[in-house]
């Protein structure tokens, strides 16, 4: 847009000079044309010269296209009376003068108004020069030659016929450029300049109607992972749909646009925070049913954030700021919906100053890993002990893997930060082993590491580096590993398997379950998401689940472990389902690298203990 308006004040700066020359010529012709009035003369001169300055001003303050598109227009109108007037004084004597002005408007009006421009100015400069001529023969009794009059109106006819086939084409283009400037490429939706424009349009009306304006900020949900897995022309197919799908929730005066990569905002005129939640709501829904991609059915998720105006900002980039900040917050929610609030803007804030220290903090061994016992439930011994990412942030101290996790999968860095934990774990398994210690340690994957080719390539040379067995790597991973690309995924977690790591299918209950693969993926352990586990004992729908689960990953020869296990009330109900193994508060906590050492020791004696039994 700021191409468009830059390349048409050039234009108009063409067209100052052009002004600016008129007045000179004015004021420089007009004593040679001896029947004209001194006065006119020097009206004519200062009107363009005025009209110079002012015009240079109207140009200058047009910040939209559309406000720019007003004082185009406008600057016509003026250009053609001051013309017109230039006419009727010059053409006291029939110069050759007249005929010029009245071809130079032609060409003008076609430039301005296309072929209609140049066809009317045509037929009004004739209609004129006839009036003129015909009024100097009576007042003044000149006596004009037919032929030069008839020499005239061909020659404007002409002009006209010349520039309206020439104009057309170059309007189309002009035409074409507008709609590159303001449309998505590959979508053709609006893009964000013109949802900006239209959103200003909108926040300018607002005070007078007092109707509010939403905005909602729509991202998709590892859409970088259908990208990277499935190749940019599926992930491009996928973009294509997302537009018309959103479009059916929506009235004809709503725009949605496409912000760029899988970012879309959606501006609802005359909506307010509840309003706007609905249809949040009902395109969400929108997005549930699978988008059909080479054949193949893919499942996509999104998260939205909404901002209001007046009550979040009045400013259009601010609305916008605001409603991808609370879009941020969605992520971490459940409904995947979130209304801007002051908290958000805080988190966003933070978020930002966080994402530029995470890259260091990976790089400069910031973070350091947890770790918590899984016991067996029949024996009591441990099985493995899951490494934890925390980051020792040198100003905010412990942060959380909630915090920055979802942070590093956005921004790519999670492959490095994984590398970084598998070394760490690896490590010291190792040095545990080497120190008597033998308990495996489990590793938590991303999506994004699932796909990633080289990873058990990786892996394997990180377990030659510390001489360490395959057996002392466990790694979970969620369901969404399947998502974008299930067959890859399968086959990575098949070389890794092959190698003789232990697979854990984590959080499981809460993800996409496609249970149709739950039987052909290579897995050894289901955890229950601790959300079931800890509303087992209050909630009966939980219970239920766990012991589907239970069933259900017996079934299929997994072990089946739970997870968040807080009390001594709960691990007896699950010893009676028959759940293989433990993890949670009760057993212990995740705790830094030393303690759990010495946890080990101690809990090793009863687990021997149990064994002789
Ligand atoms: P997760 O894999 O489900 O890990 C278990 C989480 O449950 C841990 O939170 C743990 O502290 C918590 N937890 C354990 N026992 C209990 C309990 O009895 N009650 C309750 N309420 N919670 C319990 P944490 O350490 O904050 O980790 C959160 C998530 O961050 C993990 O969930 C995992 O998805 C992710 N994460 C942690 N470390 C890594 C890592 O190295 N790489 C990746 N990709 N993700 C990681
Ligand atoms: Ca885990
Ligand atoms: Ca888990």
């Amino acid at each position: 847009m700021e191409n468009a308006l830059f390349e048409d004040r050039r234009l108009e700066r063409t067209l100052q000079v052009a002004r600016l020359a008129g007045a000179l010529l004015v004021f420089a012709l007009g004593p040679l044309f001896p029947s004209l009035a001194p006065a006119h003369v020097l009206v004519l001169g200062a009107a363009l010269l005025a009209w110079t300055l002012i015009n240079t001003r109207l140009v200058e303050g047009a910040r939209t296209a559309a406000g720019y598109e007003r004082v185009a227009r406008f600057s016509f109108v003026v250009d053609t009376s001051v013309v017109i007037y230039a006419i009727w004084v010059f053409a006291a004597d029939p110069q050759w003068t007249a005929w010029a002005v009245g071809v130079l408007i032609i060409i003008g009006s076609a430039f301005r108004f296309g072929r209609l421009g140049a066809l009317a100015s045509m037929t009004t400069i004739t209609l004129a020069y006839l009036v003129i001529v015909g009024w100097r023969q009576q007042t003044y009794g000149y006596n004009i030659e037919l032929q030069r009059v008839a020499f005239a109106v061909s020659l404007y006819l002409l002009t006209a016929l010349i520039m309206s086939g020439a104009i057309r084409e170059l309007l189309e283009l002009r035409k074409q450029r507008e709609h590159q400037l303001f449309h998505d490429l590959l979508t053709g939706l609006p893009n964000r300049a013109l949802l900006i424009e239209r959103l200003q349009q909108q926040l300018l009306r607002q005070p007078r109607t007092g109707e509010s304006v939403a905005v909602l900020v729509m991202d998709l949900t590892d859409f970088k992972a259908v990208n990277d897995s499935l190749g940019h022309a599926v992930g491009d197919d996928l973009l294509k749909q997302i537009g018309p799908r959103l479009a059916a929730s929506l009235r004809t005066a709503d725009t949605i646009a496409r912000l760029g990569g899988d970012e879309f905002a959606i501006l609802l005129p005359g909506t307010d925070e509840t309003g706007a939640a609905r249809v949040a709501q009902k395109m969400l829904a929108a997005l549930e049913q699978s988008f059909p991609l080479e054949g193949e059915a893919l499942d996509i998720g999104a998260s939205v954030g909404v901002a209001v105006a007046p009550g979040h900002a009045t400013q259009a980039e601010q609305l916008l700021s605001r409603a991808d900040v609370a879009m941020y917050a969605a992520k971490g929610s459940l409904a995947g919906l979130a209304v801007f609030s002051a908290e958000h803007e805080r988190d966003g804030a933070g978020r930002l100053a966080l994402m530029s220290d995470l890259r260091r903090a990976v790089d400069e061994g910031e973070l350091v890993l947890y770790y918590q016992p899984q016991i067996d439930l029949r024996t009591g011994g441990i099985t493995s002990v899951e490494a934890l990412v925390r980051w020792m942030h040198p100003k905010r101290g412990l942060v959380g893997p909630d915090e920055f996790i979802p942070l590093a999968e956005r921004t790519g860095l999670i492959k490095r930060l994984t590398r970084t934990v598998l070394t760490e774990a690896i490590r010291q398994a190792r040095a545990w082993e080497l120190a008597g210690l033998r308990v495996p340690i489990a590793v938590n994957l991303s999506m994004r590491n699932i796909h990633d080719p080289q990873l058990p390539q990786t892996i394997a040379q990180l377990l030659q580096r510390w001489d360490a067995r395959p057996d002392l790597l466990r790694l979970e991973m969620t369901e969404t590993v399947l998502a974008a690309d299930p067959e890859r995924a399968l086959q990575t977690m098949d070389s890794l398997r092959a190698m003789g790591v232990h697979i854990a299918l984590d959080d499981f209950g809460i993800g996409y379950s496609s249970l149709a693969y739950l039987n052909r993926l290579p897995l050894d352990e289901i955890k229950i998401d601790r959300s079931f586990v800890i509303g087992m004992i209050d909630d009966e729908s939980s219970a239920t689940i766990v012991r589907a689960t239970v069933e259900l990953g017996h079934g299929l020869g997994y072990a089946v472990v739970a997870e968040g296990v807080e009390n001594a009330e709960t691990r007896q109900r699950l010893t009676a389902l028959g759940c293989d193994a433990i993890q949670g508060f009760l057993v212990a906590r995740p705790m830094p690298a030393d303690q759990t050492a010495e946890w080990i020791g101690r809990a090793t004696v009863p687990a021997v203990v149990a064994a002789g039994d």
